[in-house]
């Protein structure tokens, strides 16, 4: 499994993948990894990230990816970048940005709602299953809510 960095270098979308995150995924070692990146990213409100448009800390577990990035189909890359970048886009940030985790959070608070993630997440494998908008609602509503610290 790959050691988180510090900063932890995440792609956009997964932003959002964490928020409903509940112990599904590609595989065990994706799984437990993704497990500890969820936790992370809820261990501290100043957690620091680096936010990128390309493969990342959890795409490093997946048996999807390959130097760097993602053959899940011979789309996959593609389309993924470019939700990465649409996220980045909507949420006001920079392909790059390094941010504490309160400010990302922040942001999808503010900027992201169900119909967006409907209009950027139909197509996605586990969009049916409804967790991620739950995530979200849950995050917007202040039930899902993150460290103080
Ligand atoms: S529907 Fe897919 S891409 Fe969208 S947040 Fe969920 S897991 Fe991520
Ligand atoms: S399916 Fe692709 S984008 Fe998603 S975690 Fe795996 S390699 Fe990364």
């Amino acid at each position: 499994m790959s050691e988180l960095t510090h900063p932890c270098t995440i792609r956009a979308h997964h932003l959002l993948c964490t928020l409903g995150f509940r112990g599904l995924g590609y595989s065990e070692e994706f799984t437990s990894s993704m497990r500890n990146v969820v936790e992370k990213l809820r261990s501290s409100r100043v957690f620091p990230l680096t936010l990128v448009v390309g493969c990342d800390i959890i795409c490093a577990a997946c048996p999807h990816s390959k130097e760097g990035q993602c053959f899940k189909e011979s789309d996959s890359e593609a389309k993924a970048t470019s939700l990465d970048l649409e996220i980045l886009s909507r949420l006001g940030f920079e392909p790059g940005a390094q941010v504490p985790c309160y400010e990302a959070w922040k942001r999808i608070r503010e900027r992201m709602t169900s119909e967006d993630m409907v209009e950027l997440c139909s197509d996605c494998e586990w969009f049916g299953l409804g967790y991620c908008v739950e995530g979200l609602e849950r995050l917007k509503s202040g039930e899902l809510t993150m460290p103080e610290n």
